[in-house]
């Protein structure tokens, strides 16, 4: 639907392999990676790395009219706690001209113009960055969060915060495949018992699994 590149999104590691070997992917230097993360940034695509702190498995470069992650976002207006970065928009009243440049970038339609006053949807922002480096007027800049956004250790420690948070972790533990290995099993126990104990009880309460809150009992001793 847009001009931006479509040959732009990246994965690392197994996944990459895995994708290359099937010929959905190819593989490219890590010069080229930064060149292709330049172009990303001056076509205004939202670049979302993996939220996590350590083996970043992609990075995604996404445009708000194609990419099918953001435009769920938009269609459903998922407020995807995991996904947002810890900052957040924030308008300067007296610089703002209501050109309506910062509302047409916005991937996810965050942003309102209201009888000429921008207006923040604030549950919808991704904390992107976009509109604030496209207003010529210095009336935006990024100021972090209040509520503070938990990075996931790993990709495991990621799913499960997200199953968490949309009340469908017994949904991840009984009812996916991919659990079947005992590897995948292992992970997913590890990241739950190393849960902060508010997430913790809130997998308990979706799991209900006594030896689930044994487990978290002898791991606080
Ligand atoms: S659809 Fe979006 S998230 Fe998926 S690969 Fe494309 S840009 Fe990335
Ligand atoms: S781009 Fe800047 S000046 Fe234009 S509406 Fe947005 S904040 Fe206001
Ligand atoms: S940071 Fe700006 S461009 Fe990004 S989602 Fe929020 S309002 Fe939209």
């Amino acid at each position: 639907n847009c001009d931006a590149p479509m040959d732009i999104c990246m994965t690392f590691g197994n996944t990459a392999d895995s994708l290359i070997r099937s010929n959905y992917a190819r593989r490219i230097d890590a010069k080229e990676c930064l060149e292709l993360l330049e172009v990303a940034y001056s076509n205004n695509l939202v670049q979302v790395g993996e939220n996590v702190q350590n083996e970043v498995a992609f990075i995604c470069n996404c445009c708000g009219c194609c990419c099918e992650a953001l435009l769920a976002a938009k269609r459903f207006g998922t407020t995807q706690t995991i996904a947002t970065t810890a900052y957040i928009p924030v308008v300067l009243p007296s610089s703002c001209v209501s050109c309506g440049k910062c509302v047409a970038v916005c991937p996810v339609d965050a942003l309102e113009l209201k009888n000429d006053e921008l207006e923040l949807i604030e549950e919808m922002c991704l904390g992107c960055g976009v509109c604030v480096r496209n207003c010529a007027f210095d009336a935006l800049h990024l100021e972090k969060r209040d509520a503070r956004v938990i990075t996931p250790v790993n990709t495991a420690h990621r799913v499960v915060l997200m199953a968490i948070d949309k009340g469908m972790l017994p949904n991840l533990i009984f009812d996916n495949n991919a659990l079947a290995s005992h590897r995948m099993m292992a992970s997913i126990l590890t990241a739950i018992l190393n849960l902060p104990p508010a997430k913790q009880i809130l997998a308990n309460e979706q799991i209900r699994s006594k030896y689930l809150a044994n487990m978290m009992a002898k791991r606080k001793k």
